[in-house]
């Protein structure tokens, strides 16, 4: 059979075409296959998927059941939020982190060992500078020596509040809470506060330490010559973050990120918090007036809802007589911070609680 050049050339484009389609047809096959295994990952599934102590932890949440809504698993998401609201807030679902340092451990931290932690034991972790046997011995794994510097520079802070961010996201609980080692938690009433808010939302509550919000120049996603406008929640209050929108600022905050951004804006540890959580991320913190610093005057917290408040504090560099009123059952000579009377009026079976009935100071 003798092929005319025309049809030769008819047939090489017919088969070139064949090839183009089959080519373009494998194309999204191979796409897909190399995808496969890891949809896009980021370092919070890593975190979630490699938790370091299983052991004492609940198992942690896979991402999806605590990304938020809107962002692309809005089914999952709105699944877990109607599981949580029919399981109630526990205490064990709570990821306490006190702050202290090497020449606070006796004069500070005793008084919440011996007060508030001894009710929360296994939620509360101890952030400190140095490794003190004897807080090691009573504390065990809860103790953390973050190695960071025990001075107060923003630095040394924002080392310590980057490793409780750290910690917290492995451990897979529900609620970062932070406070300082003057603060006294009222676990109850802070089970009650979050038991109304959902986890895997966006929360960030706590008390502004100013009455207007703080404006620096943007230095982390711009060049510093915007300036964004935000409240944070003055960390000597204490202060709670959802795990949800924990896990949305750590791009800022996760595996040192922190101080690299305190250290970009030249900010303070809490004040950087609020600075990715309300600049940042554009959530907005919800003021709480259940938690309390030494900033305010604590005397005047009335007697009546002093048993309702989140935290507590006391003293304070300008007036260490700055303390929360409080009748008995301890003497203010017996007990400076008023935190021994307001245990014992909380938890009354406490061993070392005086008799109510022969007490009213
Ligand atoms: N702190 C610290 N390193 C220091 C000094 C203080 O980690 O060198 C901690 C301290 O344990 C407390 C918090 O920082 O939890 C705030 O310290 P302090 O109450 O002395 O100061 P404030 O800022 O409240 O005036
Ligand atoms: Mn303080």
């Amino acid at each position: 059979m003798k092929v005319s050049c025309l049809e030769f050339s008819k047939i090489c484009f017919v088969l070139s075409v064949c090839l183009c389609a089959a080519l373009l047809l494998l194309i999204p096959w191979r796409q897909r296959d190399l995808s496969q295994p890891h949809p896009v990952l980021t370092c919070t599934n890593t975190y979630l998927e490699t938790p370091a102590e299983p052991a004492r932890f609940t198992a942690p949440l896979r991402w999806e059941e605590w990304e938020s809504p809107g962002a692309g698993v809005k089914a999952a998401a709105t699944a877990e939020d109607r599981q949580l609201a029919k399981k109630p807030l526990r205490v064990e679902d709570l990821f306490i982190a006190v702050k202290t340092t090497k020449k606070y451990h006796k004069s500070r931290l005793s008084l919440l060992m011996q007060t508030w932690i001894s009710r929360a034991k296994l939620q509360t972790f101890i952030f400190t500078d140095w490794e003190d046997q004897e807080l090691r011995q009573e504390a065990g794994d809860q103790m953390v020596n973050t190695n960071c510097s025990s001075v107060h520079t923003r630095q040394a802070l924002c080392c310590k509040m980057a490793v409780e961010y750290d910690k917290f996201v492995l451990s897979g609980k529900k609620w970062f809470c932070h406070v300082d080692d003057d603060n006294y938690v009222n676990v109850r009433a802070l089970v009650d506060l979050l038991s109304a808010l959902s986890p895997s939302r966006d929360v960030y509550v706590g008390r502004p330490s100013l009455n207007h919000p703080v404006e620096t120049p943007d230095r982390v996603k711009g060049d510093g010559s915007v300036t964004l406008k935000f409240w944070f929640a003055t960390g000597g209050a204490g202060f709670c973050i959802s795990r949800g929108l924990a896990l949305k600022m750590s791009p800022w905050a996760s595996m040192g990120n922190f101080i690299s951004t305190a250290e970009k804006v030249r900010l303070p540890d809490d004040c950087t918090i609020g600075y990715i959580i309300e600049g940042l991320l554009e959530v907005k913190m919800q003021h709480s007036n259940l938690f309390h610093s030494h900033l305010e005057n604590l005397e005047r917290l009335s007697p009546d809802s002093l048993l309702q408040q989140v935290t507590l504090s006391y003293g304070g560099p300008e007036n260490q007589r700055n303390v929360v009123r409080v009748s008995g059952p301890f003497s203010v000579k017996e007990d400076p911070t008023r935190f021994k009377s307001v245990h014992c009026l909380l938890y009354p079976d406490t061993s070392w609680c005086p008799d109510r009935r022969s007490t009213s100071r």
